[in-house]
């Protein structure tokens, strides 16, 4: 198969996993600067140039986008849809993983453990917003944060209500969480490809944190998770409608709490403390599944 992959920058180790594990099974990989390429959507004929060359031939495209560049990222992913292309993972469900707002409406809609969650822009009764996720303590987070950056544990209800004013100053959408004391600042990070979780692993925060990102001081460990987890995992990806995912989740007294599904999970972690092979599984995936017009939603989303 000839498969691109959309990233920014071909020494990630995510994409040069990905280049690798394809390689080595025998495609054509080929690194896509996802912001370099540009495209003419009004042609009949759906095309992408790249290097003043059109692209052409291909059977699957991997998109691993960023946060910065989802709104370009998912255009690019769009044409490639439109072209006949196969996508890992879908254009429409890449946009709606990236809406936290969305994302976590969707999974209670379908009946998946998520901790008590308000959303508020500039409520004009805090007090009652409090009493709505049932009081301190609680997790504020501004709903455009990734790397723990913006999550803040307010341990009472006076200090939840300064922060939660300090962020309306800022007109920051913001999260009124829950704080799920039992999972102890961890969290288990599960790999769903396709309809498995293929690794999953604990993250740990340092003593004195709460957030286990690694981007703040957490450590990562084999973990074996029960098989509620495992279909929580499953379920959450599917209802998201990603083929691959990360789905976060807390380990509470009432089972598993999903807290996030990541599109574009990273590899190293979860190889590294694993030694699963995430990045070859991936081309399975593909080779199984790639097929020309196979996207459901076409672009259309
Ligand atoms: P980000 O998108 O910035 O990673 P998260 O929502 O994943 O933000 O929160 C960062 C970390 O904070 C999580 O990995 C988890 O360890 C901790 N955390 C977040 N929400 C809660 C919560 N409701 N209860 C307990 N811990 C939480
Ligand atoms: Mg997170």
């Amino acid at each position: 198969m000839k498969i691109a992959i959309l990233s920014r920058n071909p020494r990630l180790y995510s994409t040069r996993r990905l280049v690798e594990a394809g390689t080595q099974r025998g495609h054509e990989m080929v690194v896509i600067d996802t912001l370099r390429a540009y495209m003419n959507i009004a042609s009949h004929k759906p095309q992408i140039h790249y290097r003043g060359q059109p692209l052409e031939g291909f059977d699957a495209v991997i998109p691993r986008i960023g946060a910065s560049v989802t709104f370009y990222g998912c255009a690019v992913l769009r044409q490639f849809e439109m072209m006949g292309v196969f996508p890992l993972n879908e254009s429409v469900a890449i946009s709606r993983s990236r809406d936290k707002l969305r994302s976590l409406q969707l999974l209670s809609r379908k009946g998946i453990g998520l901790p008590v969650t308000g959303f508020a822009h500039s409520p004009d009764d805090i007090e009652d917003l409090i009493r709505m996720v049932s009081g301190a303590p609680l997790v504020i987070k501004v709903l455009e944060g990734t790397q723990g950056i913006g999550v803040v544990l307010c341990e009472t209800e006076q200090a939840a209500e300064s922060v939660i004013e300090a962020f309306m100053g800022l007109k920051q959408n913001i999260m009124v969480q829950e704080y799920i004391k039992e999972s102890g600042g961890a969290d288990i990070r599960c790999l769903v490809v396709g309809d498995k979780v293929i690794a999953a692993m604990k993250r740990q925060a340092k003593p004195g944190e709460f957030r286990s990102n690694l981007h703040r001081g957490g450590s990562a460990s084999l973990i074996r998770i029960t098989p509620e987890e495992r279909s929580t995992a499953i379920r959450a990806a599917k209802i998201m409608g990603l083929s691959v995912a990360g789905v976060d989740i807390l380990r509470s007294n009432h089972g598993p709490l999903v807290m996030e599904v990541n599109s574009s999970p990273g590899l190293e972690g979860i190889e590294v403390t694993t030694g699963r092979d995430v990045a070859g599984l991936v081309i399975a995936y593909l080779e199984k599944n790639a097929a020309p017009d196979r996207t459901r939603t076409r672009g259309r989303g």
